[in-house]
């Protein structure tokens, strides 16, 4: 591991965000002050999982290598785990995607985790599996199978398209596969289901409205009785708490204050509310604009973004190629889910203060580049 950790260090540390981070966290350089965030970038979860993979490099050298999809939500960082020869399988892998894998061949687990049906299938060719799952994200896990045990249906708030929440929801089906979900990603999908909590409603058109987002048999008449609510690691923790709320005061209505159809576990991970937390903190400070850096489907990521633009202009970026000059820089944007052009981001007043965090997914040195990048743009490069 020692190896192991010498060469992570070696792609992802930067001095340079040590060094500002020891100096309370902002640096002022020229006309420039740059304020970090307390807590930013890598969480404990991303770094177990990358040293795994890098050390699964090390150990099975001398056999094949792929991963179930990306090992974080981070385009520079899976391409340096495909530099190292491991090979990437699609997320949601189809039969010929798995028709290459041989009994003697290596498959990584990504720290969000993978479906349960998946992982079997790939135990059933016989490979070696290296599980990078996180230990926060399995909690949820337990938490939901729980249910299913008791007849409960889990609500999970999260994004259904999300690894982590697809194979959140493959363990709600329970061992016995008869375990019930609903994925809700937003106050307006959990105001439809109090709806039909409270109202009923046409279960063909409930159906409709959260197809892809429920178990096989879900049944609205049947299924929303019991319910306990739990969460994607990642989400908004505001959001969240809405969400609970809101589904247990129907639940109190419907059932005249008897609250025991009714369960809520908090399962936001701390890596995600720290950042959010830290991100607050930052804002309550004079800043001009503020940078997120980090990939753009990193869900912890987007909600950073989300907390950004309440308050000032925020910027999305991937790396320091968006910035491509004091003019003009490239960023995702949230509600459009693309990535754009922005004009006249910097702008040229001679007292700056930028604001800078990162997902869990965003090594330092992408951070380190980031300040090089703007303070070259403001004309004093470091
Ligand atoms: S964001 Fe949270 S759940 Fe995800 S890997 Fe990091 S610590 Fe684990």
């Amino acid at each position: 591991m020692s190896h192991v950790q010498a060469q992570v260090e070696k792609h992802y540390h930067s001095e340079l965000v040590e060094s500002i981070r020891a100096q309370g966290g902002s640096l002022r350089f020229g006309k420039t002050t740059l304020r970090l965030a307390k807590e930013f970038g890598f969480c404990y979860g991303v770094e177990r999982a990358i040293d795994l993979a890098y050390a699964a490099g090390k150990v099975f050298s001398d056999r094949n290598i792929y991963l179930l999809g990306e090992i974080i939500h981070n385009p520079d960082v899976n391409a340096q785990i495909e530099a190292l020869g491991i090979h990437c399988l699609p997320a949601r892998p189809k039969p010929e995607d798995l028709a290459i894998l041989n009994p003697e061949d290596v498959v990584i687990v990504p720290a969000f985790g993978a479906e349960a049906s998946l992982i079997a299938l790939v135990k059933e060719i016989g490979c070696q599996i290296v599980d990078t799952t996180c230990g926060d994200v399995m909690s949820v896990w337990k938490r939901v199978r729980q249910n299913a045990t008791e007849g409960v249906t889990s609500i999970i708030h999260g994004k259904a398209e999300h690894e982590e929440t697809r194979a959140t929801a493959s363990r709600a089906l329970g061992a016995d596969g008869q375990g019930q979900y609903l994925i809700v990603l937003d106050m307006d999908e959990t105001r439809a289901v109090a709806d039909y909590i409270l109202h009923d409603g046409d279960p063909a058109a409930f159906l409709q409205r959260f197809a892809g987002k429920t178990s096989e048999h879900f049944d609205p008449a049947l299924h929303l009785k019991r319910i306990g609510v739990a969460n994607q690691t990642t989400m908004l923790r505001s959001e969240t708490e809405a969400i609970q709320t809101h589904l247990r005061s129907a639940i109190t209505e419907r059932d005249k204050g008897d609250t025991s159809h009714f369960r809520y576990f908090d399962t936001i991970c701390g890596a995600t509310q720290d950042r959010q937390d830290s991100l607050f903190h930052l804002l309550s400070e004079p800043l001009d604009l503020l940078i997120v850096v980090g990939g753009y489907n990193s869900s912890n990521t987007t909600h950073l973004v989300e907390i950004g633009i309440q308050k000032l202009p925020t910027y999305f970026i991937r790396n320091a190629s968006c910035l491509t000059s004091e003019k003009e820089l490239r960023h995702f944007d949230i509600h459009s889910k693309s990535e754009i052009t922005s004009c006249d981001w910097l702008p040229y007043q001679p007292d700056l203060i930028v604001g800078i965090t990162a997902g869990a997914s965003c090594p330092n040195n992408l951070i380190e580049e980031t300040i090089r990048r703007i303070l070259t743009l403001r004309g004093t490069p470091l």
